[in-house]
């Protein structure tokens, strides 16, 4: 059955930006068949569904292209510690969660993500395959990626760098089996990734494998690319190189890798991203919680592909793309670029161009996947609607996402998600993650905590 969504604005987000007005999309099966004049679609499909568009706009689904969706567990704690943290726990809440546990705080992520108009994410995960088929009943496009890394875990706490074969082999071995598992499934909505973790904790023979293991595949990978400060200080100690130039000299970097953050890179690292035709993800607003940023403009001109992504104990694009566009301007000084329109791109063409899937996602067009959100226009903080796309970027909210559409399938409509159940969804991450920060204290009691926990719920 064909659905019309009709007499709406359309962004299509296509390449030269075209916005349409009283105007129709038409959805068959996953795809769209059509996008023009209300009139003109409604007469080529007289036997539809059809959807109300008017006093709404419909935008192409934002695809988050670097995040880890049980950091929910560490909302409203790890924001404000820095990175590495300086909490004193050897873990994180979320490295204590049972495998219940994880199913529940993966669909909490997933939920704010379909709420703030996401329909694709790149979840990056050790043991991501536990929670993968919770995630496929979503209805998210997903790329799903085994996070691993090969270094001495206890002995680089204490500043030595050793690497370990066998924790290679089964880093790759869970790749190869989540891939196996995942890669193509539910009509093509779930793909997978490889994920090695970060340059100071990947050495160079698992560098080469991962990617040539992401070639015959023929998937993409990722990786942390100058996330903190110490990563640095790491791999020019170990190396004697910046990370980037680490990668680059073990023929990582290349069109089928996504790097995530690039806060701290210089002029020579951003060269090497260029020319060797690496994808940022652009996290910006995790980066701007660090005090720090990517330097956009810079990466766009060596000729990265530039993609958004939230990170950690956030899913919220719409937030991502505001802080992105606040972040660069602010960075350079610059109170014209980049404009909503750039970010709005970056959020969705660009991120499907970084994920390689810009054939079939990231634009409204006819042929392509019907991966859209509808918001509602008619809003005190929205109205007048002269410029949607600039109006939706810098004053939208979540809450002005009335409608989700993923593969061709409603994940929520009229502000009601489909696919889960909310209510209890709320309830329980609610209750876990209360519990899972007391686990942390229990077992660390003499690590100082400067927060006092309030009474469990
Ligand atoms: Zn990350």
């Amino acid at each position: 059955m064909t659905t019309i969504i009709q007499n709406a604005t359309i962004v299509t987000g296509d390449p030269g930006r075209t916005v349409l007005h009283g105007s129709a999309i038409a959805v068959d099966g996953d795809r769209i068949v059509a996008i023009g004049p209300t009139g003109e679609v409604s007469a080529a499909h007289p036997v539809a569904e059809r959807v109300d568009g008017a006093g709404k706009a419909v935008f192409p689904g934002l695809i988050n292209c670097h995040t880890h969706l049980l950091a929910t567990a560490d909302r409203g704690i790890l924001e404000d510690f820095g990175f590495p943290t300086t909490l004193r726990f050897p873990v994180a809440a979320r490295a204590l969660l049972t495998e219940e546990e994880r199913q529940v705080m993966a669909t909490l992520g997933a939920l704010e993500a379909i709420r703030s108009g996401t329909t694709c994410l790149l979840e990056i995960q050790a043991g991501v395959a536990g929670h993968a088929e919770t995630l496929a009943k979503t209805g998210l496009r997903l790329v799903l990626a085994h996070n691993f890394n090969d270094v001495d875990e206890a002995k680089m706490r204490e500043g030595a760098f050793q690497f370990l074969p066998d924790r290679l082999d089964q880093g790759l071995q869970r790749s190869a089996d989540l891939i196996g598992a995942w890669h193509g499934k539910e009509n093509g909505r779930v793909s997978c990734f490889m994920a090695p973790h970060a340059p100071e904790n990947c050495s160079p023979d698992l560098l080469r494998r991962a990617r040539a293991m992401a070639e015959h595949y023929d998937i993409g990978y990722t990786i942390h690319l100058s996330q903190s400060h110490l990563e640095v200080e790491a791999v020019m100690r170990t190396r004697g190189v910046k990370p980037t130039q680490y990668l680059f000299a073990n023929d990582f970097l290349g069109p089928r890798l996504v790097v995530a953050h690039g806060r701290y890179l210089d002029p020579s690292e951003v060269a090497l991203l260029g020319q060797t035709g690496t994808a940022i993800s652009n996290n910006a607003a995790i980066a701007a919680r660090r005090g720090a940023a990517a330097p956009a403009r810079e990466l766009l001109a060596a000729g990265c592909a530039m993609g958004m992504g939230t990170d950690n104990m956030a899913e919220d694009m719409v937030e991502v793309m505001r802080t992105g566009l606040f972040l660069e301007r602010v960075r350079r000084n610059d109170e014209m670029w980049p404009t909503p329109e750039d970010v709005l791109e970056w959020a969705t063409l660009g991120g499907a161009k970084a994920l390689g899937m810009a054939d079939a996602v990231g634009t409204l067009e006819a042929g392509k996947k019907a991966d859209l959100f509808m918001v509602d226009t008619q809003r005190p903080h929205l109205v007048p609607t002269l410029r949607i796309a600039s109006a939706f970027v810098h004053q939208g909210q979540p809450a002005d996402i009335t409608d989700v559409m993923a593969d061709g399938r409603w994940l929520m409509r009229d502000s009601k998600v489909l696919t889960i159940d909310e209510d209890e969804v709320v309830r329980q991450a609610e209750r876990i993650g209360h519990e899972a920060w007391r686990r942390v204290l229990d077992r660390y009691p003499d690590v100082p905590f400067p927060i006092k926990l309030p009474p469990q719920p």
